[in-house]
């Protein structure tokens, strides 16, 4: 064994690498499918809009620029956002994803003889950074594919220090009624500390979205995780933020490192956040899409699992199977056998088309009508 691997932390070398969403250009490549420009990608919950306008004016403003570090501070976009969120810019961290703040959460939270508490089917990367600063993951059975709270609370033990509520969860889709997480966020024992993750809040209908803010600006020991990735069509840029009482915060600024915040990201997040017109268009889109995916998978007599947000859990049979397969007719998709639902596909809420291009594919590849 070369000194590469022997030289590796032990449990750094035994982990698992995280499987994205299918690159579109890697499919085309490995399937021969020729001009990318023809597949759909459903697999990773991106925004089918793209990014806002103006915020495609600001990233091409900023393009002659981008010799200057970023500002370190995230300074305008910091202030932007304690405005929307009407929250004290102290209670506010910016990241390369969320995804970032998840694994600074666990430079600041995770050693060996510490634990988390996520359900069994949460977001993957909850228990992929646990296994990073060798925590344990307690994995809590889901109900009905929604978190099970009352289980996750008598989960969680001495040694814990993070609990994960996705919500709404990916890959289910689903999510806790508002009273039950207050409830649940509010009767934590004072050794633990929640992560709250609305990477896809915006796009609940109205009125919908729960009040966790509100026990953030109390001081409680929650962290809220959002993202610029979905509603607002930044995925590709890399930038997601928390929010949480300044004492957090200030335990993430010191495991930064200086510049972990692009100037692009900065500038087109900045102009994302005033362009509402381009969210409401998203919501509808998804809430339309959303609509007309269920109608047709009804039609066809298939299950899934009801969902709000811009995926849904569908039950296929063998998930993998029919993912290889949709891969074939150019529509990209994500099996979940990795979050123990080999029967079911995930798939991305696109526009009209594209919704329709993937109920058409899937009539191809299991057969019209059938189960
Ligand atoms: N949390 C959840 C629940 C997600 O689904 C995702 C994206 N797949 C993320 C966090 C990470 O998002 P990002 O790093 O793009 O902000």
């Amino acid at each position: 064994m070369s000194a590469l691997l022997k030289a590796a932390k032990p449990w750094v070398a035994a982990l698992s690498t995280y499987q994205p969403g299918r690159p579109i250009e890697e499919v085309a490549r490995e399937l021969g499918l020729g001009d990318p420009e023809s597949i759909l990608k459903l697999a990773s919950n991106e925004n089918a809009l793209g990014p806002s306008p103006r915020a495609l004016a600001a990233m091409r403003n900023l393009a002659g620029r981008m010799h200057i570090y970023p500002d370190g501070d995230t300074f305008y976009l910091r202030q932007a956002l304690a405005r929307r969120l009407q929250v004290p810019e102290s209670h506010l961290f910016f990241g390369h994803g969320s995804n970032e703040i998840l694994a600074l959460l666990g430079h600041v939270y995770l050693e060996k003889g510490t634990s988390i508490v996520a359900s069994a089917q949460a977001f993957v990367v909850y228990k992929l950074v646990a296994a990073l600063y060798e925590a344990e993951t307690l994995e809590v059975p889901m109900r009905n594919f929604t978190h099970d709270l009352e289980a996750m609370r008598a989960a969680i033990r001495p040694d814990t220090r993070l609990v994960f509520v996705a919500n709404p969860n990916n890959p289910t889709g689903t999510r806790v009624p508002n009273a039950d997480l207050v409830r649940f966020l509010t009767s934590l024992p004072p050794h633990v500390v929640a992560v709250v993750d609305e990477a896809y809040i915006e796009l609940l209908p109205d009125g919908q979205a729960p009040e966790v803010l509100p026990l953030v600006l109390e001081g409680r020991s929650i962290f809220i995780l959002r993202t610029f990735s979905k509603a607002y069509g930044l995925a590709g840029l890399r930038i997601g933020y928390a929010v949480a009482p300044p004492a957090g915060i200030g335990l993430l600024h010191k495991v930064r490192q200086p510049f972990n915040v692009n100037a692009m990201a900065q500038a087109a997040a900045l102009a994302a956040l005033a362009d509402d017109d381009h969210v409401e268009r998203t919501r509808r889109m998804v809430a339309e899409g959303l609509a007309q995916v269920t109608a047709g998978l009804r039609q066809r007599g298939l299950v899934y699992v009801p969902s709000e947000v811009n995926f849904i859990l569908v039950k296929v049979g063998r998930g993998r199977e029919i993912s290889h397969a949709l891969q074939r007719e150019r529509v990209i998709v994500r099996p979940v056998d990795a979050y123990a639902l080999p029967e079911y596909i995930r798939v991305t809420i696109g526009t009209a088309e594209e919704n329709d291009r993937f109920l058409q594919a899937l009539d191809v590849v299991m057969g019209k009508g059938q189960n």
